[in-house]
């Protein structure tokens, strides 16, 4: 986010590096139900970036320590690998993973009925395969994908995007370069059925009025984003009754 490149990030007509308006966000896959042993699982692209995630439990909390009598405990492990940016990176738990891990476990408890768990641990791994920017929100968009996949009572699923700005212009989605080069960046997340903020960063600097504005934006994609979790789960469901179907003939 150093806001400074001769780059031409949005040209004359409101057209951004990538082809896409400012408004726009990059097109998004979503598959759920991607992986045999995992309880749920999801494999997400937003542009450039690919997301697998595998959810395991409820299950036995360990380390033991770390259980809770009340309510099970939301784990998430948010992973980049090496291979996923274009000068390797390196392997292993840094800042940034346990940050953005931790930022992901506390919107997906705004969702997840952990009160119906108590003393398991929920476990959530988000591997990027693939980065292109904006990578927290694919993590927790896919993260929930594959909680419901797992069949974990939720209140409802958290679709993430960022807005930011660059070039002066408010834009919805970052890529790399607008994230690397604009002036700033806010990833955010929503509970759907009520539009509450369950994640919200900002780096960089923005007026109130742009921050609105990016607020607007990015709340509105969300509920597109909503849209493809759902239909995401929906074939996954008509899937496993299309197999139970042809088990019982
Ligand atoms: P997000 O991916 O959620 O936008 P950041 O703003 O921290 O998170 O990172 C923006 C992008 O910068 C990432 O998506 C990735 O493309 C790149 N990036 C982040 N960390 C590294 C790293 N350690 N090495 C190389 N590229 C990185």
């Amino acid at each position: 986010m150093s806001g400074h490149t001769d780059m031409v990030l949005v040209d004359e007509n409101g057209i951004r590096i990538d082809g896409r308006r400012v408004d726009e966000k990059r097109p998004i896959k979503i598959e759920a139900g991607v992986l045999k042993n995992a309880s749920g699982s999801c494999y997400l692209e937003i542009g450039k970036n690919k997301v697998l995630c595998a959810v395991y439990g409820p299950r036995e909390c360990r380390p033991r320590h770390l259980q809770d009598p009340t309510k099970a405990v939301i784990q998430v492990k948010y992973n980049m690998e090496a291979y996923s940016v274009t000068d390797r990176k390196r392997p292993g738990t840094d800042r940034r993973s346990v940050e953005i891990s931790k930022l992901i476990a506390e919107a997906l408890e705004c969702v997840v009925q952990t009160e119906l768990y108590p003393r398991a641990s929920i476990d959530v791994y988000i591997e990027i395969l693939q980065a292109n920017a904006g990578t927290r929100c694919a993590g927790l968009t896919a993260a929930s994908v594959a909680l419901a996949d797992a069949g974990i009572p939720m209140r409802d699923i958290v679709p993430a995007i960022a807005c930011g700005k660059a070039d002066g212009n408010v834009l919805l989605d970052l890529n790399k370069e607008e994230d690397n080069y604009g002036q700033a960046d806010v990833p955010i997340a929503i509970v759907p059925s009520t539009d509450e903020i369950v994640l919200l960063q900002m780096d960089g600097n923005m007026t109130r009025e742009e921050l609105d504005h990016g607020l607007d934006m990015a709340i509105a994609a969300a509920h597109e984003v909503y849209e493809i979790q759902r239909d995401a789960l929906k074939r996954r469901y008509a899937s496993i009754s299309k197999k139970e179907g042809e088990s019982d003939e």
